[in-house]
């Protein structure tokens, strides 16, 4: 499975939030948006994995909209009670995968050997992974994003056999820790500069092929008002959103916000 997009890509993390009337207001919201704004995004929404068929059943333009989970278990099949394979999420149709989000590693104790074990499953069942990776408050202040973001990518190419490949269809989400959830966002300045960061870094550790279809978008705290700012003069391909992608108001405001400022800034 490959991204083949010179779209922006928005994608939508719900994480433990969501229920049937809020998926049928959503699409029924989403579908109001103009074709044209639609086709001109990748759009990935990334429910609950109890609710990913109900999403997929009620995807009013199946080619323009995806579907996504937001975590997997290492593991193909067996005795690991309550947890979801990458293969059932290939059978269903999922054709993005939510790896090395922070509040796992908060609250689910994942090691970044885990987190490069799971990327390499996804990536060898063809399907999409979407890793994040990000400082903490604390490495910030102490100037380190840098080093932090290069490490949790080293960790990923120190696992996988075919180096030259490893980033080839992948979605790197930058997203610092203490912006998430908090209302804080990065200066512009800095966002383009540590997207740029990581597209150098992972071009040059591939050198001499070259990576392709491969995308670095930012998350943490965006919303309908902040995301002119951050596409603006942007190196980001897309967004991650989190608790504005629950409200249609707001997460079709992002929709709309970001094609008016892409066109501007693509005249
Ligand atoms: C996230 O958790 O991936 C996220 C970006 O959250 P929020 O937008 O709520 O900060």
């Amino acid at each position: 499975m490959t991204i083949l997009t010179k779209k922006k890509i928005i994608i939508a993390n719900w994480k433990l939030n969501g229920n049937l009337i809020l998926i049928k207001n959503l699409l029924e919201k989403i579908s109001l948006i103009p074709g044209y704004i639609l086709k001109s995004i990748d759009l990935i929404l990334l429910p609950p994995h109890v609710y990913l068929l109900e999403v997929k059943r009620n995807l009013f333009k199946k080619d323009e909209i995806y579907i996504g989970a937001q975590n997997i278990d290492k593991h193909f099949f067996g005795a690991y009670t309550g947890e979801t394979s990458v293969l059932m999420l290939q059978d269903i149709g999922v054709k993005y995968v939510l790896i090395g989000h922070s509040e796992r590693k908060k609250y689910h104790l994942e090691s970044e050997k885990s987190i490069s074990e799971k990327f390499k499953i996804v990536k060898s069942c063809n399907l999409i992974p979407i890793l994040c990776i990000g400082e903490t408050k604390k490495e910030k202040q102490l100037g380190q994003t840098e080093i932090i973001c290069k490490k949790q990518i080293d960790e990923i190419f120190n696992l996988l056999e075919h180096k030259d490949e490893t980033f080839n269809n992948s979605i790197i989400a930058y997203e610092p820790i203490w912006s998430i959830g908090t209302g804080q966002i990065p200066e512009l300045k800095e966002i383009n500069e540590i997207i740029s960061f990581i597209k150098n870094y992972i071009k040059k550790k591939i050198f001499p092929k070259k990576v392709k279809n491969f995308f670095v978008i930012y998350g943490g705290s965006v919303n309908s008002n902040n995301v002119q700012r951050i596409f603006k003069k942007g190196g980001s391909d897309g967004l991650l959103v989190g608790a504005a992608s629950l409200s249609h108001k707001d997460f079709s405001k992002i929709i709309y916000n970001s094609y008016y400022t892409n066109k501007k800034e693509n005249i």
